[in-house]
């Protein structure tokens, strides 16, 4: 399952969710900390820097 994380602008928290992309829609996600689903896709900066150096 696709594993995605996300940041929500009004608490300034990250948090990740694992769901398939049937499931994923504009403003379907609320932030679990504040309920707003004002948040925003993250990539992870960690992810692509480690694909970096195996390449
Ligand atoms: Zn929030």
């Amino acid at each position: 399952m696709p594993h995605y994380e996300f940041f929500c602008p009004t608490c300034k928290k990250t948090f990740s969710r694992i769901l398939a992309l049937i499931d994923w829609a504009e403003g379907e996600i609320p932030c679990p900390y504040c309920g707003s689903h004002e948040v925003e896709q993250v990539w992870s900066a960690f992810s692509l820097f480690t694909s970096q150096k195996c390449a």
